[in-house]
């Protein structure tokens, strides 16, 4: 077991490194697990840097106006990371989502954040000093965590979903929507809420036709979302219906080549071409590896128990980003509430006469 460290902050997203910025200037000499380079955690969206690293531009972080940003970034990067971003000549006019996160991961570690990159599978809050367990570097003893662990897009759960998943089945439009296999071709989209509306807008960039399957009559979307769908020529609505089975061919530069649908009202069966499915049915906060230590929501999001605090139910256990969020989910509110949690974990710790 390791000494007993100030502050572990699990978790590579806005909200990590932003309390880590904030935990290494207060002195807390913070501990962070970025997760772990696994197939799981790539295939179900949980990579280390988090959800930004899985997109391409970036354009409402504030600080980052449009430009040409390579002489900065370059120069802020440790030269032997900036293989982790894609040539800013491929995206001249803002920040991408990986070059923000390597910014930010710089930054934490300039102040002397320290990195381990693998996942916390276990804890114990009962115990104190608090015990964490990580996949391949042992058990951790520490007086404060900071929960930053973020969320997970939601699939069907059938099983040729897993078997098209990257080839064809996607739960970001904004990061695969432009690959060739989607070009020009009819493409689906699960889900009848806001993002639902919002990835379908974003495909018809690139696809001949958007079929938006709705489970039932009317979307959950707001009013001026489902306008943005009804206005749009390529999207057309598929109601009453659910996705059964994604078809497809074994080769993978094929892969998607339709969807059977069920329709829920008369159990009528139909295909429909399509060369993806991309999935818009919501968020699972990662919390599974707590054990149920800390108080959520029913929805699964922990729950602060102050307002405007970033305390949990578990004393010491602080939470921050989309973990904690279902409602803003954006980087920016990620980030901000990474530094409260910082900032409260650094009070907790001097109330306990520890720091
Ligand atoms: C495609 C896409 C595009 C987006 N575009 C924008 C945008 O343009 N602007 C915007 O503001 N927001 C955008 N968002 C939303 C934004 O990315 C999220 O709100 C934000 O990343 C949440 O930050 P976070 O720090 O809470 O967690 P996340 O970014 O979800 O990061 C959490 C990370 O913690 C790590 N982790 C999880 N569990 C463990 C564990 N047990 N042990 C160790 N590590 C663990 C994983 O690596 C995980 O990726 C986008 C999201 C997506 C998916």
């Amino acid at each position: 077991m390791s000494d007993v460290e100030n502050c572990i902050i699990i978790g590579s997203g806005p909200a990590g490194w932003s309390a880590a910025i904030y935990a290494a200037r207060a002195n807390l000499r913070p501990l962070l697990f970025e997760g772990a380079m696994t197939e799981e955690n790539r295939v179900m969206g949980r990579f280390p840097m988090g959800q930004l690293a899985q997109t391409t531009e970036v354009e409402n972080y504030a600080g980052f106006p449009s430009g040409r940003l390579k002489e900065f970034i370059d120069s802020a990067i440790d030269p032997s990371r900036q293989y982790m971003y894609p040539p800013v000549e491929e995206h001249p006019h803002a920040v991408t989502g990986p070059e923000l996160m390597e910014l930010m991961r710089q930054q934490a570690t300039n102040f002397g954040t320290r990195v381990i990159t693998d996942d916390i599978v276990s804890v114990d809050f009962s115990k104190k000093p608090m015990v964490l367990n990580s996949s391949e570097n042992g058990s951790f003893q520490t007086r404060t965590v900071i929960l930053a662990t973020g969320a997970s897009a939601n699939y069907l759960g059938i099983p040729s979903e897993e078997k098209f998943r990257n080839r064809g089945v996607s739960a970001c439009a904004v990061c695969d929507g432009a690959l060739p296999r989607f070009r020009n071709k009819p493409l689906v989209v699960v889900g009848g809420g806001d993002s639902a509306v919002e990835e379908a807008s974003y495909l018809t960039k690139y696809a001949s036709k958007v079929y938006l399957i709705l489970r039932r009559g009317e979307m959950r979307a707001s009013k001026i979302m489902q306008e943005r769908a009804f206005s749009n020529p390529k999207i057309e609505l598929v109601k009453f219906s659910v996705v059964d089975e994604v078809l497809g061919d074994e080769d993978p530069r094929i892969g998607v080549t339709g969807v059977r649908i069920r329709n829920v009202q008369n159990d009528q069966t139909s295909t429909l071409e399509a060369t993806g499915m991309f999935l818009a049915i919501g968020h699972t906060p990662n919390t599974k590896f707590l054990g149920g230590q800390v108080q959520t929501h029913a929805n699964g999001y922990i729950a602060w128990t102050q307002p405007y605090r970033t305390i949990t139910s578990a004393e010491g256990v602080f939470a921050a980003g989309d973990v904690a969020d279902d409602y803003y989910r954006q980087a920016i509110t990620s980030a901000g509430t990474g530094c409260m949690a910082a900032l409260d974990a650094e009070r907790y710790l001097a109330h306990a006469g520890v720091h």
